[in-house]
């Protein structure tokens, strides 16, 4: 520190150092020396007293300069301070000049022709010694006239690190040079001097500091404290009470350890001890609070003390940030990852994001479940990740990235992945591009999504789909689906070709136009309720052909329900019947006619017995006409001639009235509907039998409920199914001993509708149980003339009306046939 050495020392200079008489030793000085040097010593002590006492530097500056020259004996002398922003020497103490002539000097820059601006250019000291003499110092010639003097001496004034600080100058009137011993000790009081402007500049920095620190305590933008050595809070700031909850003066009773959160206590306790100890000048953690109301406060604490100048601890400073709210935030973040972590793994789908400038790839956690990689090892980068491709997709997957990072567009593609175990999965990756300021794409951001499954059960539906239209194609029948309001969205090429119409007419409600106008509303109505009750339907209808003519269709309907039991569409098929109605009618009338020819046939076997039944009153007309033609002349048998006449017209209405039953059954013509009278209808029938009955002793019970539902029928079908029962029984029984046959008509259920039930009972020989049902087939006898038809016909009658014929084996013996009718509605 201090003056630096000259570079180079003149000889003249050298023997000006000579001439000063350098000390060599204490001994060899003069008293006139040692006195002056005990005086500048004396000086230099009360500088540095008054340096340490003082903290104003202006007087302190002003001393040292009145010592320099006093120590040199000059007849002027400045002090200057560097300032560093200029780079100019300011002039704030002088002494000998007159104030007025001297303040065009004030400021001086480097480029001045005085010595302190050639000392500052230099940074060493400058000796001139006569202004006049030296050649090199014209330009200073003007400025020496005018304030007097013509030699100069600058000592520049240095900080510790070597910083310049200002510049100390000596002014003589006459020629003048400093003796070594001078500027020994100018260099000593330049020390002061220095000393004292360094201290003022660090504690301007400290002022600046503590402003900045008063600042930022007033601000409250963090909680602030300055506490003592035993916890105790010496001041807060606003924020900080915030923060707690409590008043200043609440704070300032308490200690920093009373509201720490007590398991965040012992590590911030360990580290303040630390200070305390010496061992460091301050912390920092993330503690917790317990605020006044309770609540618990998450902060990040820094302390750090403040010494003294003896280095004992002052106090020490706090800063407190609330971090609260972050960490809530933070808990929601990692719910929400957490979320969106569960979310991914349920949907299937991962996520990813390629940042285009570093190729940096990032994979969540279920895109890498989804490419079968392990999260651990990190995403590959980019191009690297494409390996998890299927290699027959990656050319396209790397076309359409590319082809979205041109076109700055969204990005999706659909490819398979194969996992190392070598599984493949369908996946779809979507990306929307990021842009940043300068609108370019920095980055994609993503998702995958793994359709496996979804793909597999969409395979699933189309095959079935395909399958479905395949069978549509080749059913025999009119294949067709509307939605839930009946639109048709769907006819096979059956419908088409029957109909004639095109697709484009028959779509929606076109198609409904081919249904008979008598059977739209009934067809209406039904499905209304059916859609209602989301329930199949079914109903015969006429449908128009391409020809106009009208053929019958079994129409069905089936609801497609969701999951959720909700109507989305139909499924119907229309089945033409109309063939089948014509061969049942044709059939219908073949069994009729066929029931005619059994009823001859029965007839044809009864002949015999008709015939004896007429006879015997054919007989008796004879025998009566002949004993009538005996008594004619005889007046007075008169008497008996009227008997015999009688008798002879009530055999004749006998014979008569059983031509006219017998008449009445073979009759083929249609009959007309009636009211059936049951116990009339039975009557005719047993007559009918009575010839079997009385040969084979056969005992006849008869029951018929009162209050039958009425029921309207053609009276001989009803007749002819009795007539069969009756005759079969009586064919069973003929081995019986004592035969009994029992008819009932009684009130009868069919699905709660009202019905008529005849129940026909014999003991006679009964059938085998598999015959049960072959009863009733056409052809099937075991008789020897049979025919095997009455059941046959039988139960076709019985259907016809709605109703049914079923034979069961009785417990005992014998067999009960059990015909059902249904009633009128009406009744
Ligand atoms: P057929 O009387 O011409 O044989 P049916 O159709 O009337 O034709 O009867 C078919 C067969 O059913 C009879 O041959 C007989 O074997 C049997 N069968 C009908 N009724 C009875 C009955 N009441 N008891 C026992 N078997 C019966």
């Amino acid at each position: 520190a201090g003056a630096r050495a000259p570079r180079r020392q003149t000889p003249r200079r050298r023997a000006a150092a000579q001439e000063s008489g350098r000390p060599r030793n204490l001994n060899s000085r003069s008293p006139d020396e040692l006195a002056a040097d005990l005086a500048a010593m004396t000086c230099l002590h009360e500088l540095s007293t008054r340096l340490h006492e003082s903290s104003e530097l202006e007087p302190l500056l002003e001393e040292v300069l009145n010592a320099t020259v006093a120590l040199q004996k000059s007849d002027f002398g400045t002090l200057q301070l560097y300032r560093c922003v200029s780079g100019q020497l300011e002039i704030v103490a002088q002494r000998g000049f007159d104030p007025e002539k001297l303040k065009r000097y004030r400021y001086i820059d480097r480029t001045a022709a005085t010595s302190c601006a050639r000392a500052l250019r230099l940074a060493r000291r400058v000796i001139i010694e006569d202004v006049e003499r030296d050649r090199k110092r014209a330009a200073l010639r003007g400025t020496a006239a005018e304030l007097g003097f013509r030699a100069q001496t600058s000592t520049p004034l240095f900080s510790r690190g070597g910083k310049l600080l200002g510049m100390m100058t000596t002014h003589f009137r006459q020629p003048h040079r400093p003796s070594e011993r001078e500027l020994r000790f100018t260099d000593l009081y330049a020390r002061q001097a220095a000393e004292a402007i360094e201290r003022q500049h660090a504690e301007e920095a400290l002022r600046t500091s503590e402003g900045q620190f008063r600042r930022y305590f007033e601000l409250g933008l963090i909680g602030m404290a300055l506490t003592s050595l035993t916890k105790g809070i010496i001041e807060v700031n606003d924020e900080l009470c915030r923060i707690l909850g409590y008043t200043r003066e609440e704070l300032l009773q308490k200690t920093w350890a009373e509201m720490t959160h007590p398991d965040d206590l012992a590590a911030d306790v360990a580290q303040f001890e630390r200070v305390m100890a010496g061992q460091s000048d301050g912390y920092s953690l993330e503690k917790r609070w317990v605020r006044k109301d309770g609540e618990i406060i998450h902060s990040v604490m820094s302390a750090r003390c403040e010494r003294r100048a003896d280095g004992s601890i002052d106090y020490l400073i706090g800063l407190v940030l609330d971090i609260t709210e972050l960490k809530k935030a933070e808990a929601e973040l990692r719910r929400s990852e957490a979320y969106l972590a569960q979310a991914e793994r349920l949907s299937h789908t991962g996520s990813w994001a390629l940042n285009l400038a570093t190729a940096e790839l990032f994979w969540s956690e279920e895109h890498f479940r989804i490419v079968g990689l392990d999260s651990a090892a990190g995403a590959p980068g980019y191009p690297l990740a494409l390996k998890v491709i299927h290699p027959d997709d990656r050319l396209f997957v790397v076309e359409a990235l590319e082809r979205a990072m041109r076109e700055k567009s969204e990005f999706e593609t659909q490819c398979r992945v194969v996992r190392p175990d070598g599984a493949v999965r369908f996946i779809r990756s979507l990306a929307q591009p990021v842009f940043n300021r300068a609108g370019e794409v920095s980055e994609y951001v993503g998702t995958i999504i793994d359709i496996t499954e979804a793909r597999q059960a969409e395979e699933k539906i189309a095959e079935s789909e395909k399958r479905f239209r395949l069978l549509a194609e080749t059913l025999p029948q009119h294949v067709w689906s509307s939605d839930r309001n009946g639109s048709v969205d769907y006819l096979n090429q059956r419908w088409l070709d029957y109909t004639g119409m095109t697709w484009e007419e028959a779509r929606g409600n076109g198609g409904h136009a081919i249904v008979h106008p008598d059977d739209r509303p009934a067809l209406e109505a039904l499905w209304r309720q059916a859609n209602a009750e989301k329930k199949s339907f079914e109903s015969e209808v006429r449908l128009r052909k391409k020809s106009g003519e009208y053929r019958r269709f079994v129409l069905r309907g089936a609801p497609f329900l969701s999951d959720l039991g909700e109507m989305l569409e139909w499924h119907g098929t229309n089945t033409d019947v109309e063939d089948r109605r014509r061969a049942k009618e044709e059939l219908e009338n073949a069994q009729q006619e066929l029931a005619r020819v059994t009823q001859i046939t029965a007839m044809g076997e009864m002949a015999a017995a008709i015939a004896h039944e007429i006879n015997q009153p054919l007989g008796a007309i004879v025998n009566n006409t002949n004993y009538c033609l005996g008594l004619l002349g005889h007046p007075e048998a008169e008497k008996k001639k009227r008997a015999a006449l009688r008798d002879i017209v009530a055999d004749a209405n006998r014979a008569s009235a059983i031509i006219q039953r017998i008449r009445g059954l073979t009759n083929g013509s249609r009959h007309p509907i009636t009211t059936l009278n049951f116990p009339d209808l039975l009557e005719e029938v047993i007559n009918l039998c009575q010839r079997s009955l009385t040969e084979h002793q056969i005992k006849v019970t008869t029951a018929v409920a009162k209050n039958l539902p009425r029921l309207r029928a053609d009276r001989v079908q009803i007749q002819q199914v009795l007539f069969n029962l009756v005759t079969n029984s009586i064919g069973a029984m003929s081995q019986t001993e004592e035969g009994v046959l029992s008819i009932r008509v009684a009130r009868g259920k069919l699905e709660r509708n009202p019905t008529i039930l005849i129940t026909v009972t014999d003991n006679g020989i009964g059938f085998a149980p598999e015959v049960a049902e072959k009863m009733f087939d056409a052809f099937y006898t075991t008789k020897k003339h049979g025919m095997g038809m009455g059941l046959r016909i039988s139960r076709s009658i019985a259907e016809k009306y709605g109703g049914y014929l079923t034979a069961r084996r009785n417990e005992g013996e014998g067999a009960t046939f059990s015909f059902l009718l249904p009633a009128d509605e009406s009744a």
